[in-house]
């Protein structure tokens, strides 16, 4: 045996897998065909050798035997020529009749300039008893796919090696995954540096970690947060940050990242604030990896949640009845505010609140003792309760406060009348261990015009309350009158924009949206507008904050949904079958994200308009989004499935959580409009715009720019390779004849009517 000969089998011995893609494993450990049929097919095989067989038999009988592998698989001798093949090979690109007879490496699929270099020797160490593999690019397919090779020798009864048995496995999607999987990292990676470049920006706490937990990066909003400064906690591990109770919830947290991929781990922690205060935070830590899967290092985002968790504490110390009066405690009393607020906001019929302090029970209880305030206290309350109307509902608020709700017809008003009969009540003395006592209150009032959170209703009932004690007890005074003037012209643009809806005040403009390639028109976005009546075109700015808070945005959303489909059926009209498509985008609030019966709505609507839903798409913000990353998902996945295209709004303004961005089922990434702005004149932009595309295009979204206004933007825009883009630079949003012309010009010709 020559030098050569040695050399080649010491190299298929230990195969460097050229393409570093799979394990050098065994042959016989190839995954893809099932084991026991495989060895059925094996000891089929062996029997071939039998001396009993006549040659064509034994023909016969090795197609058999291959054809029951799903694999394309070859027969060879100990030298590699071939005898027989599967009709799976045809697949590979390999001509069976053209093959037989001559040796496995001369096929004319294999892309290697020598294939025997590499076949060779693989069949020998199979000849020898090694079962071996190795990966082959090919001329077969489109594009040309790779193909495993793995050759195992058969045994027969007495346990010599007879013939050998070559299997091809097509690797293209194997490969395709790889280079999805690294293309996926790759951007992962980028986005750290868009990542540092918003974070500057975000209210939330926004950090970057040694995948131990040390900080590397803290955002400028640590400040505002916690009072720290962000520089000087660069070093630090958040360990020392956070209250000693959640030091475990936040080790876990950080393992947990470190072992669930790019999977972001959620967790609710107690952070210091500098003045000695606590903040609750709900950190989402994500890990980002490397190009190779390994954790690189932790992104954190913290939203301070404080509010909502005392709330909740409240709630679950509390009971929700006050022992000694068994009337409803604080707690419930929020509680059935919060729904009487929620109520009022339909029937537009404000809650009025009143809250009622005792003037005399300090005495009663210093002079008289623990006992007899107790008596008095359940002594007052029979006699609120006397008052209270059906559906109303009274509580102890706290020691001699208590808290009466209003809400009906008269909520408001009504209130002063039922102040003005406690004053009465109250102000009969009480008979306590034989004595009259005088006890009277003083009383604070403030109606719900305009507030929606209970606790602020509560807390200006209350101001209005010392108000009244101030003023000389024993009357009741209304918060301020100014504040309220205010909220009804709130009242009052809520109502109307209500009768908007019902009137048909809304209108839809549209601005074009240009591919930067071809320079043509492929779709609009839909803006809306409110026609008021005072003859004012309202903008969106200044009535969709408040159709969201009230939760109109869901019938305003519905309507732009339907007038959007109706004029894509209108301009379908004028077009050829042969154009491009044109999209409408339409702008989705994420109020309706939560609006179980959206995906229906999308359905009917668009099928009643005649169109497909290829002709609508839909954005939503970044923000909108994490308000509920999983419902959000699961809305958006069923709207993808209907064939609705979709798309990220406002990108980089908000959240950036880009491990999920992968997970959403998203078509477009819009990028916002004040990055854009900076372009031709400031290189961080540049950088971001820059990273931003890279990433959305390795993720395979198509990339639009918003507000382009000047050409100097849009040239580095096409030298980014972003894809399309809209702004003033092309057309303002307008009204849709506008385009009419247009979209009859842009197919060449004239007007057929
Ligand atoms: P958006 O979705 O980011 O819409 C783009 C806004 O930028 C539009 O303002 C548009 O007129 C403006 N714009 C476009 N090009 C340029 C430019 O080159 N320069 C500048 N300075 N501005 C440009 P518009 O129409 O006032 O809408 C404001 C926002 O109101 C929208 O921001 C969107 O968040 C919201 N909105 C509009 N229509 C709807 C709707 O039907 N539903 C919902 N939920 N929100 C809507
Ligand atoms: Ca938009
Ligand atoms: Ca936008």
């Amino acid at each position: 045996m020559s030098d050569t000969d040695d050399h080649n089998r010491a190299e298929a011995a230990a195969p460097a897998d050229e393409a570093g893609l799979a394990p050098p494993a065994a042959a016989g450990a190839e995954p893809a065909s099932d084991e026991s049929g495989r060895d059925a097919v094996l000891r089929r095989l062996a029997a071939l050798t039998d001396p009993d067989l006549d040659d064509l038999s034994r023909g016969l009988h090795a197609r058999v035997a291959l054809s029951a592998l799903d694999t394309p698989a070859l027969l060879c001798d100990l030298d590699g020529t071939v005898l027989d093949a599967n009709d799976a090979v045809a697949a590979t690109g390999l001509d069976r009749e053209a093959l037989c007879g001559r040796p496995l490496w001369t096929a004319d699929i294999w892309a290697t300039t020598n294939p025997g270099a590499v076949l060779g020797p693989l069949v020998e160490a199979a000849a020898e008893g090694r079962p071996d593999a190795r990966t082959l690019d090919t001329t077969h397919g489109d594009p040309p796919r790779p193909v495993r090779v793995t050759v195992t020798p058969v045994h027969d009864t007495d346990g010599s090696i007879v013939v050998l048995l070559a299997e091809l496995h097509d690797l293209a999607d194997r490969r395709r995954a790889e280079a999805i999987i690294a293309a996926t990292n790759r951007a992962l990676t980028e986005a750290e540096s868009i990542f540092r470049a918003m974070a500057e920006h975000t209210s939330d706490l926004v950090c970057l970690h040694e995948p131990d937990g040390t900080f590397t990066y803290v955002s400028p909003s640590a400040r505002r947060l916690l009072d720290r400064d962000p520089a000087s906690l660069v070093g630090t591990h958040p360990r020392d940050l956070v209250d000693p109770d959640s030091v475990e919830a936040l080790e876990g947290a950080l393992a947990d990242a470190g072992r669930r991929g790019t999977e972001p781990t959620r967790v609710p922690l107690r952070f210091r604030h500098r003045n000695g205060s606590h903040r609750w935070f709900e950190t989402v830590v994500t890990p980002i990896l490397d190009e190779t899967g390994g954790l690189r290092q932790l992104q954190s985002s913290s939203r301070d949640i404080t509010e909502q968790k005392r709330t909740e504490h409240d709630l679950i110390r509390l009971a929700f009845h006050d022992e000694l009066t068994g009337l409803p405690n604080r707690a419930l009393l929020l509680d059935r505010l919060e729904q009487a607020l929620a109520v009022s906001r339909r029937t537009l019929q404000p809650v009025g609140v009143l809250f009622i302090d005792l003037d005399g029970f300090k005495t009663v209880n210093d002079t008289l003792g623990h006992a007899a305030g107790d008596a008095a206290l359940l002594a007052v309350a029979e006699r609120l309760r006397a008052i209270v109307r059906p559906g109303d509902t009274l509580a102890r608020f706290g020691g001699d406060e208590f808290v009466m709700l209003c809400s009906g017809t008269d909520g408001a008003r009504g209130a002063t009348a039922v102040a003005r009969r406690i004053l009465e009540a109250l102000n009969e003395p009480f008979h306590l261990e034989g004595r009259e006592v005088r006890l009277g209150a003083s009383i604070g009032i403030a109606t719900s015009v305009g507030t929606a959170d209970p606790l602020q209703l509560v807390e200006q009932a209350d101001t209005a309350m010392y108000e009244a004690k101030h003023e000389g007890r024993g009357r009741f005074a209304i918060h301020d009158q100014l504040d309220q003037s205010i909220a009804l012209e709130r009242i009052d643009t809520e109502t109307a924009l209500r009768r908007a809806v019902a009137n048909g005040e809304l209108r839809l403009h549209y601005q074009p949206e240009l591919d930067l390639d071809t320079g043509r028109v492929v779709g609009f976005e839909a803006l809306v507008r409110w026609q008021h009546p005072e003859g004012r075109l309202v903008p969106p700015g200044e009535f969709i904050p408040l159709a969201e808070e009230t939760g109109l945005i869901v019938d305003i959303g519905r309507w732009v949904i339907a007038e959007a489909c109706r004029q894509a059926a209108r301009w379908r009209v004028h077009r050829s079958p042969d154009d491009e498509p044109l999209r409408i985008w339409v702008n989705l609030s994420a109020r309706q994200l939560g609006d179980p019966d959206l995906v229906d709505y999308v359905h009917d609507t668009v099928r009643r308009a005649g169109i497909s839903t290829d002709d609508i798409c839909l954005e939503i913000t970044e923000s909108a989004l994490m308000d509920d990353a999983e419902a959000a998902a699961r809305q958006l996945g069923e709207l993808r499935r209907l064939g609705i295209s979709l798309g990220i709004d406002d990108f980089g303004t908000g959240y950036s959580q880009f491990a999920w961005l992968h997970r959403l089922p998203l078509d477009v990434l819009k990028i916002d409009r004040s990055f854009v702005q900076g372009l031709a004149d400031d290189t961080d932009s540049a950088t971001i715009v820059a990273a931003i595309i890279d990433l959305a295009h390795a993720l395979g979204l198509i990339v639009i720019a918003e507000g382009v206004e000047h050409p100097s933007q849009l040239d580095v825009l096409r030298e980014l390779e972003c894809d399309q883009a809209l702004g003033f630079l092309f057309s303002e949003p307008r009204e849709p004849a506008a385009f009419d012309h247009l979209l009859r010009g842009d197919r060449g010709e004239a007007d057929p009517t």
